[in-house]
């Protein structure tokens, strides 16, 4: 059996005030944050972050300027083969070689790792059955991806880095996706994603670390992120031409108002207002319309954290 030095306990990946600078720009600016083994864990952020940078240094790709990294308790700056062999790498531009077969290349790629996983168990769990003889130029993009993927899983990595895993993906491919990266961490693997795509976040994520001219602003469990557990729910209905916002009844809100045609109710206490609101809507036979309950999305939750540094107001780090 191999041995290799990577701790098997503690956390996959920890970060102590990293920074990095490139010349006169910091593109990381004291960055902390732990990834937990089995965790999907997600960066999100606008173009220039400093996503890549973080997410290079814990590859081994790029020297920190200072801080503290730790990818399964070694240091990524020594490049370890040890550690090589426990982290698989999914990029989002593939440079694999078009003249192989689906099949070929996997096999390829295992012979670089001392354990590696079967190669018709990874056609399977990323759908390519019928491709596997396929050469790699003959593949659609998505299809192309899902080979990345497959590649990135030959050597049965420990840590999985996922960059913007499913762009180019059709709905159907993209859930199939989702549901392979999160079977990865059933079986314990712990998953690193760069995304732009909030529903996937959403989807995906156990914890979300927004970041912004290199610093990280918030970090939480997706329904928690800049406490959007904890801001008010949103009604919204429309009311028949004959009926106006004062006609409604008393209602446990914040704020009711015209919103276009509709009405929005913004409430912490979602239950009891549309209780209120359909049993007077029943009472007076009115015919509420396109009747609907929601909570802030991340999206909505994102661009209101990323906007508010952009408008330079001072940046708050919000731990969940
Ligand atoms: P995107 O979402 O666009 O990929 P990102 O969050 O990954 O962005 P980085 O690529 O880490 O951002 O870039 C962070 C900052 O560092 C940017 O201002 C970028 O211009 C700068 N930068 C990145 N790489 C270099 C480099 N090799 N030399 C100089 N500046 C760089």
């Amino acid at each position: 059996m191999t041995t290799t030095h990577t701790q098997t306990d503690g956390p996959a990946i920890e970060v102590r005030d990293l920074r990095k600078s490139y010349g006169e720009v910091e593109a990381v600016r004291g960055v902390s944050f732990e990834v937990m083994r089995g965790e999907v864990f997600c960066l999100l952020g606008p173009n220039g972050a400093g996503k890549t940078t973080t997410v290079e240094i814990l590859e081994g790709y790029r020297d920190r300027t200072a801080g503290e990294a730790r990818v399964l308790g070694m240091d990524p700056a020594h490049g370890q083969r040890a550690l090589r062999e426990r982290v698989g790498i999914v990029l989002q531009q593939s440079g694999v070689q078009t003249d192989l077969t689906v099949a070929e290349l996997i096999e390829m790629y295992g012979r670089y790792y001392s354990r590696r996983r079967p190669v018709d168990e990874l056609i399977e769990l990323v759908e390519l059955g019928e491709k596997r003889n396929v050469r790699a130029r003959y593949l659609s993009g998505g299809q192309l991806r899902r080979l990345d993927l497959a590649l990135g899983l030959v050597g049965d990595p420990d840590l999985l880095f996922l960059d913007e895993p499913t762009t180019g993906f059709d709905p159907g491919a993209r859930r199939q996706a989702w549901s392979t990266i999160r079977s990865l961490c059933d079986l314990g693997k712990t998953v690193f994603l760069t995304t732009h795509y909030m529903d996937e976040a959403q989807h995906l994520a156990n914890r979300v670390a927004v970041m912004n001219a290199g610093q990280i602003i918030a970090i939480g469990r997706p329904e928690e992120l800049g406490g959007r557990d904890l801001r008010p729910a949103e009604i919204r209905f429309s009311l028949p031409d004959e009926w106006s916002l004062g006609d409604l009844p008393d209602l446990p809100c914040e704020r009711r108002t015209l919103e276009g045609d509709r009405v929005l109710v913004l409430t912490k206490e979602p239950v009891a207002a549309a209780q209120r609101i359909t049993t007077w809507a029943l009472e007076h036979d009115v015919d509420l319309g396109h009747f609907s309950v929601s909570q802030p999305t991340l999206e909505d939750i994102y661009l209101e954290l990323t906007r508010s540094v952009q408008e330079n107001e001072p940046a708050q780090e919000v731990v969940r």
